[in-house]
């Protein structure tokens, strides 16, 4: 489909380079402390809005779009109406089904969010300063410092931002913090090698070896992707590669091989394999987002598949392991 070449080729344009002291804030839609799965020790994990990719099982449905959202929780709502009194747009309306918003008139201001006694009204993302962020990332030093931990930068795809990326690796790396970025490689290549100079581990994830069924199952191909692995890999960069096993999607044999091949292929060090076994939580933050979730053939991998599946890792010589 037209729209979906063009977001794998968006992200293949020229190597831009990033200029740290461009744009410096970017919208974050989560921050999670004390994080143990995101790399090395214990780490703040920065979750940026905004992805190339709509993966059919993403677990973070919020992250996707990188414009500000309201999410609505009906089980929480208790029905006051303070919402629909205060929305300036008149965009909320009490129905028996509890609150529904127009997505027409509602411009995301908050309002709604800010005088719900109940919390079912939330607004997912806010924009950060590099400054602001470096704030809440000193407090945490100590940790840092006593695990050998760290920042991972996910999302998302942090790489949307390169300024603000960059800027934030460069605040970091000046306080002696290890530095992680999760990326889906649908990025431009000239700012990922710019982004890698400032990185001490990449997350990448792998989803599927044939571009098209990966188009057909995260809204664009995977040409781009690949090539992106095989040029950050060539530059010696510590990459953890990370693999969504989603039985009904990429768990078949044809597909793990084909994996297995090309990950045993890549140049520079010894990757580690992360497999992320899938498990059905997307829909009800796609609830929350007014979205419809369709499971369609996805199914969790049974300890059997994943038991398979490393041994197929294992026969190429890699060790793969289950887990973040
Ligand atoms: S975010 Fe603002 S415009 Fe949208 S429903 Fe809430 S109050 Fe209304
Ligand atoms: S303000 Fe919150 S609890 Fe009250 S009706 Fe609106 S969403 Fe429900």
């Amino acid at each position: 489909m037209p729209e979906r070449a063009s977001r794998d080729s968006a992200a293949s344009g020229p190597a831009n380079t990033c200029d740290p002291a461009g744009i410096q804030s970017a919208p974050v839609f989560d921050i999670k402390r004390y994080a143990i799965s995101d790399g090395p020790g214990i780490r703040m994990t920065i979750f940026l809005k905004g992805c190339p990719l709509s993966c059919r099982w993403c677990h973070n449905p919020e992250g996707i779009s990188p414009a500000i959202q309201k999410m609505y929780t009906e089980s929480k709502c208790i029905g006051c109406g303070e919402c629909v009194d205060h929305c300036p747009e008149q965009a909320c309306e009490l129905t028996d089904e509890g609150i529904t918003t127009d997505g027409k008139l509602c411009t995301a201001c908050g309002l709604c969010a800010q005088v719900c006694p109940a919390r079912a009204s939330e607004m997912s993302g806010h924009y950060e300063t590099v400054a602001e962020l470096m704030k809440v990332i000193e407090n945490e030093r100590p940790f840092f410092d006593q695990s050998g931990g760290g920042v991972t930068f996910s999302g998302g795809e942090p790489l949307l931002y390169p300024e603000f990326l960059c800027a934030a690796l460069d605040a970091c790396g000046k306080l002696r913090i290890h530095r992680t970025v999760d990326t889906s490689g649908l990025v431009s290549e000239g700012k990922l090698l710019e982004v890698a100079t400032r990185t001490d581990l990449f997350l990448y994830d792998l989803k599927l070896m044939d571009s098209k069924r990966h188009e057909q199952w995260t809204g664009a191909g995977n040409r781009r992707i690949l090539k992106n692995l095989q040029a950050l890999a060539a530059t010696g960069a510590e990459i953890q590669l990370r693999i969504p096993l989603i039985k009904g999607v990429n768990t078949d044999e044809a597909n793990i091989g084909a994996t297995a091949v090309f990950i045993a292929a890549l140049p520079g060090p010894e990757k580690t394999i992360r497999l992320l076994p899938y498990h059905d939580v997307a829909g009800s933050k796609a609830a929350k987002l007014g979205q419809r979730h369709d499971r369609g053939s996805m199914t969790e991998p049974a300890e059997a598949d994943l038991e398979r599946i490393v041994t197929q890792f294992a026969s190429h010589g890699l060790i793969a392991a289950v887990g973040g």
